[in-house]
């Protein structure tokens, strides 16, 4: 019998597909780097379905790749055969406590739906990536961050709980320490909160959420450099994190064009949510437009900025933060009001322009280095004639570490060219003691380097706790 005729007479027909149209749409990923195509897909509606599909495949030595948003680029959600399971099929908030404040989710619910779904709840969560197409399972898997970790920290910092489907079709209901996912020591990257669903299908998760109306520091200072000098926006950024405790530091070093088209595309989603120019301005709108204010005519081919935000900021906060940041040659104050929805929109749609691909390198380098490390980053892009690129980076209070982003419409034809620059990025990254952030797929030898002592022990437990190599193969081993 046929792989797909075994699979319908165990799941029913309705989440079985094997026609060639409905798997050509799992053929690559947003990277659009890795193709592959899986022999059938299944999309799974409950726990008892993902059980039985990696019972079935144990049984056959069929290996099962995993599928949320598919919004990672290096393949890490692309199969080449086999059964992929994509669990977009399983999109329901389960259950939510406004008093207590957590809400439990499937996995295959997108950020947008659950953020719109705990806004008509008065809730909201704080840390979730920019990019809301992506699934509640897809980011806890991939560690996912966003632009409020530095005071609230990573999405792993908020999972209260995870119902888990082990490579043998046990499922785990637990809470985050009982299993034993903190097992690395101080800086642990643990098995589901970024084990790319190597180690077990995450079904469902439990987070703590936020009432609406406490969602997010609501004041920034910001501080606008018109020279390339990108060490005094880290300098400052390490005043202001020692002397006034920010909620948010965010940085960048983004060209006139790059802000030119995100302004007109958030100007542009501002307006279909019903947010008006004058009264909802989204951030980096205001940030180039205070920018164009300041320099007007003298625009340099790239510029800096520093934000500081504050859960509400008090003249003295303000003043130590401007203090502090003496570089800063220019300072404005500005308010977020509910940007996430069209920053997020936004962001993907300059991904997602025609003819181009998103390529991304973010790593995680000590603070000390951060300014090194940036200008490094942008003399290798631009010596190599990629020069539409934005990089932007958060430090973290507590873990005293920046991430980068280097963000470009890269044209298919130069994504070889590109691949020697990121390897030279990640070689710095590593020398300076950081991280490749994202290192799955085919960027699965910086694993190594970037788990350290953690990936051999990783590796023994994905033999004992998968011994067919049935998950995920390929994507971290
Ligand atoms: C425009 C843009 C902006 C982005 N911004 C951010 C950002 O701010 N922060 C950030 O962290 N990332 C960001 N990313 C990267 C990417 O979107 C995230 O890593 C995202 O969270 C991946 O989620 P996904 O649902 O698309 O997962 P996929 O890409 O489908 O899968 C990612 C990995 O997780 C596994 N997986 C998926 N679902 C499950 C599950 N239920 N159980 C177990 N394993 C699973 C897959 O097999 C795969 O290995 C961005 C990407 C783009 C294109």
């Amino acid at each position: 019998m046929y792989l797909n005729e075994e699979l319908k007479k165990i799941l029913g027909e309705k989440i079985v597909f094997s026609n060639q149209m409905d798997r050509s749409v799992y053929r690559t990923d947003i990277g659009h780097l890795v193709e592959g195509m899986p022999e059938v897909v299944v999309v799974p509606r409950t726990t008892e379905d993902v059980r039985k599909v990696v019972i079935f495949a144990n049984e056959k030595g069929t290996p099962v790749t995993i599928r949320g948003g598919g919004t990672t680029w290096n393949g890490e959600s692309v199969s080449n055969g086999g059964i992929l399971m994509d669990m977009k099929g399983m999109n329901k908030v389960i259950e939510y406590n406004v008093k207590e404040k957590w809400v439990t989710a499937e996995a295959g619910m997108t950020w947008i739906k659950l953020y719109q779904y705990l806004k008509e709840h008065d809730l909201s969560f704080r840390s979730a990536p920019d990019n809301l197409v992506s699934t509640v399972g897809g980011s806890i898997s991939t560690c996912g961050y966003g632009f409020h970790c530095t005071k609230y920290g990573s999405l792993a910092d908020h999972v209260l709980g995870l119902e888990v489907v082990l490579p043998d079709g046990k499922v785990l209901q637990r809470g985050p320490k009982e299993i034993g996912m903190r097992m690395y020591g101080a800086d642990p990257l643990p098995l589901f909160l970024s084990g790319y669903g190597t180690f077990g299908i995450i079904t469902k998760a439990t987070f703590r959420c936020y009432s609406y109306d406490e969602r997010s520091p609501s004041h920034l200072v910001g501080l606008l450099y018109n020279k390339f000098e990108i060490e005094d926006a880290v300098e400052d950024m390490l005043l202001m994190s020692k002397n006034c405790n920010p909620d948010i530091l965010y940085f960048g070093s983004t060209t006139p064009e790059f802000q030119m088209m995100y302004k007109d595309m958030l100007i542009e989603e501002a307006h279909k949510l019903g947010c008006t120019y004058k009264r909802k301005i989204p951030l980096m709108v205001q940030l180039y437009s205070a920018y164009l204010r300041k320099f007007g005519k003298k625009t340099p081919s790239r510029f800096n900025f520093v934000f500081a935000g504050y859960d509400g900021m008090d003249n003295k906060k303000k003043l130590r933060c401007v203090k502090s940041a003496s570089r800063g040659n220019a300072l404005y104050e500005f308010s977020v009001d509910d940007e996430y929805l069209v920053r997020g929109r936004a962001l993907w749609r300059i991904f997602t322009q025609k003819g181009a691909i998103p390529c991304f390198s973010d790593c995680v380098v000590p603070a000390s280095c951060a300014g090194e490390m940036i200008r490094f980053g942008i003399t290798e892009l631009e010596k190599n004639g990629f020069n539409q690129i934005a990089l932007y980076g958060l430090l973290t209070q507590n873990k005293s570490a920046i991430g980068i982003g280097f963000y470009t419409g890269l044209p298919l034809d130069r994504v070889s060219e590109y691949e020697g620059v990121r390897k030279k990025i990640a070689e710095k990254v590593v020398k300076f003691g950081g991280v490749i952030y994202k290192y799955g797929g085919i960027r699965k030898n910086t694993a190594k380097e970037s788990i350290g002592e953690g990936y051999n022990l990783m590796h023994l437990l994905k033999n004992k706790l998968d011994p067919n190599d049935i998950l995920n193969r390929g994507v971290l081993f």
